[in-house]
């Protein structure tokens, strides 16, 4: 961007340069008007010409003008280019006295209705080279042109037109460079973001390149020779289509601040104009075309600006920026257009032709590089807002997630030893009981609890209680299968579904269970390991239908008779 503005201040100081020591040999310029383009060189010697300063324009009129130019001889030798803009003139027919052609009349023809290599002048302009022999030789040009006929005469030497030919290139190449990169900027955030709006700005912004460079007379460059006419048509498309593209741009810009309704109705009748002007000039009426294109373009830069006055919501870039804009391109616009049509004669005096093209081009597209790139700035800060929320959001929902299955796992467990709790036991219990029945399946039930476990709190401690409580729980979770259930009913008692076992089985696995906890030693922080033993009573469904209860009752019974029994032993 910074390289961008560098070239801007860079261009808009080299159009300020004045071309040093370029003399424009012209001493008078006078002009004749032929509506109906019926009078020939003789008829035109007869009449009364008007001596101008600056050749009138005259705005898409299809009227032939007849220019008389007084040249004189330059300093040295006597060849001297008559250089005439802007490119985009019809047919400009050069009359020159000439005693060895029957007529008295040598005349040679330019213009871009005739191929590029048949021109006098190697350059994009339009011109002829003349030999200068008299102090003051007279020319004659006959001009006619559907365009906008601003026109611009002058007669250098040869070094001085080449000078002048190399600054315009020089001058149109830099215009070209840097409003391709704002198009390539453009079009690069347009991939990126997907908006709408910059898409337009993309269009709009290639069809003004190809536009500028139609009338600065490069499309006769590449249109191929002998359709030279094609050059003129192309032109006049482009001419009519950058108003088109400008009209989608704002649309899609007015859109975002929704403006009234009727407003943007009127905004698509305007889009109406350009196929409209196209079949115009498919017809053939390529000047009626033009004419209400310029017409269309007046209309619109008003219209676009009323709009902007009217927009409702609040946008980033603000309304009134955009508004600015608006004012600002419409001034620009109307001051192009009016030079155009010939009402702001000053123009047509513009030594420089591209001048007022390019000015146009750089204001509007340099102010909507800026609208465009505060709004791609503040809506990059907003994406990287949302997706940092979004981040924000996730991470505090994993947590909640996280909390919330840890509640659960909270609710079912037990927190001393990490077995089920009573009421998750039960819950468990109650879906393998009825497994187990529906199937037909073995299943059992065992009831421990541990032996004087009371006397273990009261020499010891309560903590040491704790921590035997735990290895108890560990070693009768590490003696089943991963299938069974286990939960600590409360106290020292724990509880234990097998699956899928009858009661011998059941025996063997309780009897593992006991030994296991008779034989371990239970280490703890201060003074002797503690030795526990434990009582299991066990029951099973043994093919008969019993609820949880029964089975729990059972098992308590048994594991109670094993208590009377001596404890440290399994009943069945
Ligand atoms: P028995 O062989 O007849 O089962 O004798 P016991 O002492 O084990 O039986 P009792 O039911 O009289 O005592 C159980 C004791 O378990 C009473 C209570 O202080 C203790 N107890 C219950 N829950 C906890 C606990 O979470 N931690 C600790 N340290 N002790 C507990
Ligand atoms: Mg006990
Ligand atoms: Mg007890």
């Amino acid at each position: 961007m910074t390289r961008l503005l560098g070239l801007l201040v860079l261009l808009t100081g080299l159009f300020c340069v004045p071309l040093a020591g370029a003399q424009d040999l012209v001493t008078s310029r006078a002009v004749l008007e032929d509506p109906d383009g019926a009078m020939s060189i003789d008829s035109v010697l007869g009449r009364e010409f008007t001596v101008v300063s600056a050749i009138p324009s005259r705005g898409y009129s299809d009227a032939v003008r007849w220019i008389r130019l007084e040249v004189a001889r330059p300093d040295k030798g006597s060849e001297v280019v008559l250089r005439i803009e802007p490119p985009y003139l019809d047919d400009v027919r050069l009359f020159e006295r000439d005693e060895t052609v029957p007529s008295g009349w040598k005349i040679r023809a330019t213009g871009d209705l005739y191929p590029y290599g048949d021109r006098d002048v190697v350059s994009v302009t339009l011109g002829f080279v003349v030999k200068v022999s008299q102090p003051v030789s007279t020319y004659y040009l006959r001009v006619r042109t559907t365009s906008s006929s601003r026109l611009y005469v002058e007669a250098l030497e040869s070094h001085d037109a080449q000078r002048k030919d190399f600054r315009s290139l020089f001058l149109d190449a830099l215009y070209i460079v840097t409003m391709l990169l704002v198009l390539v900027w453009a079009t690069q955030h347009n991939l990126a973001e997907r908006q709408p709006v910059l898409g337009w700005f993309c269009l709009y912004q290639a069809v003004y390149v190809a536009y500028a460079l139609a009338l600065s007379g490069y499309l006769a460059l590449i249109i191929p020779f002998g359709q030279a006419r094609w050059a003129d048509s192309a032109t006049s498309v482009l001419v009519c289509a950058v108003a088109f593209a400008f009209l989608l741009f704002s649309r899609a810009l007015f859109r975002l601040y929704s403006p009234p309704k009727l407003l943007m109705r009127g905004l698509d009748l305007l889009l109406l104009a350009f196929p409209l002007q196209m079949l115009a000039m498919v017809a053939g009426h390529a000047r009626l075309a033009l004419q209400a294109n310029a017409v269309t373009i007046a209309v619109s830069l008003i219209y676009f600006f009323i709009v902007s006055l009217t927009l409702r919501q609040e946008q980033v870039p603000r309304r009134r920026i955009v508004q600015a804009v608006y004012l600002a391109v419409a001034l620009v616009g109307l001051l192009l257009q009016l030079s155009n049509i010939g009402l702001l004669t000053t123009a047509a005096s513009t030594p420089t032709f591209a001048f007022p093209l390019y000015a146009h081009g750089l204001i509007v597209s340099v102010l909507f590089v800026l609208l465009l790139r505060s709004r791609l700035r503040i809506l990059q800060e907003q994406a990287r807002q949302a997706a940092l929320d979004l981040a924000m959001t996730q991470r505090t929902l994993e947590i909640e997630h996280g909390l919330k299955e840890q509640a659960e796992v909270l609710a079912r467990t037990d927190y001393l030893t990490g077995l089920f709790n009573r009421r998750h036991f039960v819950e468990l219990a109650e879906r393998e009981l009825d497994r187990a029945e529906r199937y037909q399946r073995p299943l059992a039930m065992l009831m421990i609890d541990i032996d004087h476990f009371k006397s273990v709190n009261d020499t010891r401690g309560h903590a040491i209680g704790d921590l035997v409580l735990q290895e108890v729980a560990r070693l009768i979770r590490a003696a089943v299968r991963a299938v069974d259930i286990v939960g600590r009913m409360g106290g020292e008692e724990f509880a234990a579904v097998l699956v899928e076992m009858d009661g011998e089985s059941a025996r063997e696995v309780a009897e593992r269970v006991r030994c296991m906890v008779e034989e371990a030693s239970i280490r703890v922080p201060e003074g002797v390991p503690v030795s526990v033993t434990i009582s299991i009573g066990i029951t099973h469904l043994c093919g008969r239908n019993a609820d949880l209860d029964t089975l729990l009752n059972e098992a308590d019974a048994a594991m109670y008779s094993a208590k009377e029994s001596g404890r440290n032993r399994v009943v069945l």
